[in-house]
């Protein structure tokens, strides 16, 4: 008996993309057969998909909800939570997410899991997971628990080689540390995933625009710079590379200088993946300067359009391999409450229109394929984050997580149309496929604009790393 039948659509499934029927029994895919082989009368439900696309549900593995910044103001900006997120990301054809848990203040791995779980425990309508994110002065004692944690299920750990901001102080971890964190690892199997900059050159380059008077945000790229990304992934490159077994995932990566970096290491052999953001690939630093510029701004920071067209670039040679959002959803006057260098938000609105977007600049511009631009979306971030094949792919026994496009749907990207928030770094951009059905394990989520999802549908994903991503043999 199967509870619903995707029929006659093009399915992209890792072998390839088929016309095909997707047979869903429970939570999972029973099988892909050839249009019409399986029987639609013991089916409860069969939607039909007939000139559409058939894909894994979307994989965003970098957001943070309901997550606090400090405004100009000393107030705290509470950004919106897994309901509200997650309801957009099912309504954009994203199905799983990965924020943070704030491993700090002493306490233990265990105590931030079970911190961060009650933001999110019967409140996310996805599925998601965590990276632990440690923070600056961890007691030695660290490292035991992260090897306690990545045998537990919660094999990444979030590193910054930065504060970012000036008035931040509790991001950056020393080398010693991070040092110490890889050799646990590397023995236990985990993943560090990176955001790297060079704090000297930032906090220099800070110092220097505030003296010189030029603090307006659009010379954000300025501070956060090329030669920053250069110095600082080659840093963290090669303290891996010192940590034989050591498997990386760099963040956000922004600039040209991480590209060759990252393209280094993985021709000496390393596990080094590459993720870069939506906004990176399609923003510039130019576009700071139109009308509320800093609603396109997540930190690091844009770049040139010769970094941009190197992000591209590495989007085609296996050198990125996820495209994520740094999703931070608040509102147009939350997002633009700082004007400065120093003091404008971070992070970006951007989980439901994350599919349409990149199928455009994707598939409809750039030529690439359907599979690639799925690989990059949805099936890479399993594969790296140790979630493969439950997630990310459309095969039988996988986790039935499934966005049916619609390749005919034309028009222009709207925030009065998203469930995000009220406004969209992607406002006016054009429309050449858009989600139309989100299932997650079987259970239609959104259909035809109408959402049938509720906040306990979301389950927490335990997940280990597996032995060819750490090889980096996986990608
Ligand atoms: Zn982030």
């Amino acid at each position: 008996m199967l509870d619903l039948i995707i029929g006659g659509g093009d399915v992209v499934t890792p072998q390839g993309v088929v016309r095909g029927d997707v047979a869903v029994a429970g939570e999972t895919i029973a099988a892909i057969a050839a249009p019409g082989a399986l029987s639609a009368e013991s089916t409860a439900r069969v939607i039909d998909a007939t000139g559409h696309i058939v894909m894994p549900g979307g994989i965003d593995p970098h957001v943070h909800l309901h997550h606090v910044w400090i405004k100009p103001d000393g107030t705290p900006l509470v950004t919106a939570g897994p309901e509200q997120v997650g309801r957009a990301a099912l309504f954009g054809g994203t199905t799983t997410f990965i924020d943070f848990a704030y491993w700090r203040d002493g306490a233990s791995a265990r105590q931030a899991i079970e911190a961060r779980d009650k933001d999110f425990v019967g409140k996310s309508p996805c599925d998601w997971a965590y990276h632990l994110m440690l923070h600056s002065e961890p007691p030695p004692e660290f490292s035991g628990q992260l090897a306690e944690a990545i045998e537990a299920g919660y094999p990444t750990l979030k590193i910054f080689t930065t504060n970012i901001l000036p008035s931040r102080s509790g991001r950056m971890i020393d080398f010693g540390d991070i040092w110490e964190a890889f050799q646990v690892l590397a023995k236990a199997g985990g993943l560090g995933v990176i955001h790297a900059e060079d704090n000297d050159i930032v906090m220099h380059m800070y110092a220097k625009l505030i003296r010189e008077g030029r603090v307006g945000f659009e010379h954000l790229a300025e501070v956060h710079n090329q030669l920053s990304e250069d110095l600082s992934f080659r840093r963290i490159l090669r303290l891996a590379e010192s940590v034989p077994g050591t498997a990386l995932y760099m963040m956000h990566v922004s600039a040209g200088t991480g590209v060759a970096a990252i393209a280094e290491a993985r021709g000496k052999g390393l596990p080094v993946y590459g993720e870069t953001l939506h906004q990176y690939l399609n923003y510039s630093a130019s576009d700071y300067k139109r009308p509320n510029g800093q609603i396109y701004h997540t930190y690091p920071s844009l770049k040139s359009q010769d970094d941009q067209q190197a992000l591209w670039a590495g989007t085609a040679s296996d050198t990125i391999h996820c495209i994520a959002t740094d999703e931070l959803c608040c509102t147009l006057k939350d997002k633009t409450v700082g004007n400065r260098i120093d003091d404008t938000t971070g992070g970006n609105s951007g989980v439901e229109p994350r599919l349409g977007v990149m199928y455009t600049e994707m598939v409809a511009r750039r030529a690439y394929s359907l599979s690639r631009y799925v690989d990059l979306v949805s099936t890479n971030a399993a594969k790296i984050m140790g979630l493969y094949p439950r997630k990310g792919a459309l095969a039988p026994g996988s986790d039935a997580d499934i966005a049916i496009l619609d390749p005919a749907r034309r028009g222009k990207v709207r925030a009065a149309d998203l469930h995000e928030t009220d406004y969209t770094p992607w406002e006016g951009h054009d429309i050449f496929a858009w989600p139309v059905v989100t299932i997650l394990r079987g259970k239609v989520m959104v259909e035809s604009g109408r959402y049938f999802g509720s906040a306990s549908d979301g389950r927490y994903l335990k997940r280990k790393i597996s032995q060819k991503t750490l090889r980096g043999a996986a990608l």
